[in-house]
């Protein structure tokens, strides 16, 4: 039998290894911005016809190449940027592989002009699937213009495999903004068959964003600034209005390049749970500067994927930076403590992370911190009572009452049964008690739902109701989990329905029975519609607010202290499931201000 083996011609090889890198116009698009950027430009124009099916052209005013390295480059393995293996754990260039150029030109025709700054004249070449077809000596700017023409000419099932220019197009400007974000300093123009499409000017990183994604945007943003050690994170977040439908809008940047990461995601998100409709993704910018030795972005030719060496810690970081910024713009409460006892951890973890190099132990990526109640024990001198079955309405106050002692004065005080006033560590709160209830309930509701581990409180007297047609095939649909909520209701026959029992936390009989019912039909129906919340949600929502005790409601100081440890037992304490405040705190800094002294009346108008 005859040798079979052999080796494959230059030309397929490349081809082959370019379909890694080079998918379609917009990887193209994204090699060539990268390469502009490594080169130190301060102006990059992006040129494209077709959606870049027809033209791909980087215009940049960067180093350019002498007229050997301009050959060179095209070379597979061949790079400026790194000489040995050591480098590779050092990379603060973008490129690296010495794979794109000799990628692109297997699969293209392409043209350079480069000169470098202090040559006279630059050079011209021009290749085509992988060959150089001429090189010659040109008058050209300094810098460089690299045009990719015909991608896939001569790969005609990669060609055909290329979706719509629309679909082409948007994939490029995705890359062209996430470049371009990534480097607020530089000028970027971008073009599509001969329309400026993008002029941005060089700024800051929020004036960046705010001509990318639109004037409105100025407003909505957030400062993200920490540092913990060797980390440091900073960027903006969107507030909760300018959420989005779609996944398009966040941005991570480690070392100034865009990568994806799902788990570090999932750090941002946690901090806007409740605060967003469902299926509603926050808008961020986000960048994160970590020492390169201890990451690794070699994981993937794209090189959008990112390995940290402590995944967990980089994780706990986002999260509590992204949580301490929403709250210091009052988007929602919270207390610096919890803030400053978070990156404390993290720089203490840090610091042991460090000692024990290099650890094995990797975090999962389904790594999910619980709320830790332990914080809101901080916030109260008195510390968290024993946690009692917060039954309302009731009416044992008077049982209920602690004698006069030191705690008086730390006790909570109702203001004109709405309101309730308790002082903490670092001033006061302000807790709106309904506000707070409704969450409470809600979680609890949200948790029997979960756990099916309902309090349902039998009746003596089962009570029969009846309902339109309508609204008694809901009702079936849902029973359920209404029962499951605490109900015990079962069908009886043409729309009537018994109800049995109600969940402990309410108490009303007769008609009331039945027109609370109707009520929870009706929410569950806008809720669904209107707010798109999914089935349970709506209904702890609904009963929640149902249920609470209502503004105008005089309560115990046992029951205010109740409510005030439910309430910072909650997952998420800040807000009502109609997204009202529960509660907001004063602090002494702002009420000294409040209080310091006024400058004299002849100061003010010199
Ligand atoms: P890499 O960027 O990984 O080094 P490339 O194939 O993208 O590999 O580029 C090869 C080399 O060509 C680079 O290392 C750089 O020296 C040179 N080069 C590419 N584009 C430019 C440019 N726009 N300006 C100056 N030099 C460039
Ligand atoms: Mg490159």
């Amino acid at each position: 039998m005859p040798d079979v083996i052999h080796l494959l011609p230059d030309s397929i090889a490349n081809q082959i290894a370019a379909g890694e890198v080079i998918q379609r116009p917009a990887s193209a698009v994204k090699e060539l911005l990268e390469n502009s950027i490594d080169a130190g430009s301060t102006s990059i124009t992006l040129v494209v016809k077709d959606a870049g099916k027809t033209l791909i052209q980087v215009i940049d005013n960067g180093c350019g190449m002498s007229e050997t390295d301009a050959r060179m480059a095209f070379e597979r393995h061949a790079t400026s940027k790194i000489s040995s293996v050591d480098d590779l754990f050092s990379i603060r260039t973008k490129g690296f592989r010495g794979e794109a150029l000799a990628s692109i030109a297997a699969v293209a025709q392409v043209e350079l002009k480069t000169r470098l700054h202090d040559e006279p004249l630059g050079t011209c070449i021009y290749l085509e699937g992988s060959e150089v077809r001429s090189q010659e000596p040109c008058q050209t700017p300094a810098g460089t213009i690299i045009s990719v023409k015909n991608l896939f000419y001569n790969v005609p099932a990669r060609r055909n495999f290329l979706r719509s220019d629309a679909a082409e197009l948007r994939h490029i400007i995705e890359e062209f903004q996430r470049v371009a974000l990534a480097h607020p300093n530089i000028f970027f123009s971008m073009y599509n068959n001969e329309v400026e499409i993008f002029h941005l000017k060089p700024g800051n990183l929020r004036q960046r964003i705010t001509t990318v994604f639109g004037s409105a945007s100025n407003e909505k943003l957030v400062p993200v600034n920490e540092q913990a050690g060797v980390v440091k994170i900073y960027g903006f977040v969107g507030k909760p209005a300018f959420a989005r439908k779609t996944r398009g809008e966040q941005y991570f940047f480690v070392n100034n390049r865009y990568v994806r990461n799902n788990y570090l995601n999932h750090a941002v998100f946690i901090n806007y749970a409740d605060l967003l409709p469902p299926n509603s993704y926050p808008f961020f910018v986000l960048f994160i500067d970590i020492d390169p030795s201890s990451i690794d972005i070699n994981v993937h030719p794209a090189k959008l994927e990112v390995k940290f060496e402590d995944e967990k810690l980089v994780y706990g970081f986002v999260r509590a930076a992204v949580r301490h910024a929403l709250a210091k713009f009052s988007v929602t409460p919270e207390l610096d403590f919890d803030q400053e006892q978070s990156l404390n951890q993290i720089q203490a973890q840090q610091q042991q992370a460090m000692t024990n190099r290099p650890s094995s132990e990797r975090a999962s990526p389904g790594f999910l911190e619980k709320r830790d109640t332990a914080n809101w024990e901080k916030l109260y001198e008195i510390g968290l009572k024993t946690q009692t079955e917060f039954t309302l309405p009731s009416d044992l106050s008077v049982e209920g009452e602690d004698p006069a002692s030191e705690e008086s004065s730390i006790r909570p005080i109702q203001i004109h049964c709405r309101y309730i006033l308790s002082q903490i560590k670092s001033g006061f709160i302000v807790i709106d008690q309904q506000a707070a209830h409704e969450r409470i309930l809600y979680e609890k509701y949200l948790r029997a739902l979960n756990s099916h581990a309902p309090g349902t409180q039998r009746q003596l007297f089962p009570r029969t109701v009846h309902f339109s047609p309508d609204d008694a095939s809901l009702l079936r649909q849902i029973l359920s989990d209404v029962n499951t909520i605490g109900f015990d209701i079962q069908e009886f026959g043409q729309d009537s329905f018994i109800i049995h029992g109600l969940p402990a936390d309410i108490q009303i009989d007769g008609e009331e029975q039945q027109a609370l019912l109707e009520q929870i039909l009706e929410d569950y129906k806008n809720n669904l519609t209107v707010l798109r919340l999914s089935p349970r949600e709506s209904l702890a929502r609904s009963l929640s607010q149902r249920a609470a005790v209502k503004a105008g409601k005089a309560l115990t100081v046992r029951e205010m202290q109740t409510l005030i440890d439910q309430l910072f037992a909650c997952e998420q304490p800040y807000l009502s499931p109609g997204r009202k405040n529960t509660f907001i705190t004063f602090d002494f800094e702002e009420l000294d201000k409040l209080f310091s002294p006024r400058q004299p009346a002849g100061k003010l108008t010199s």
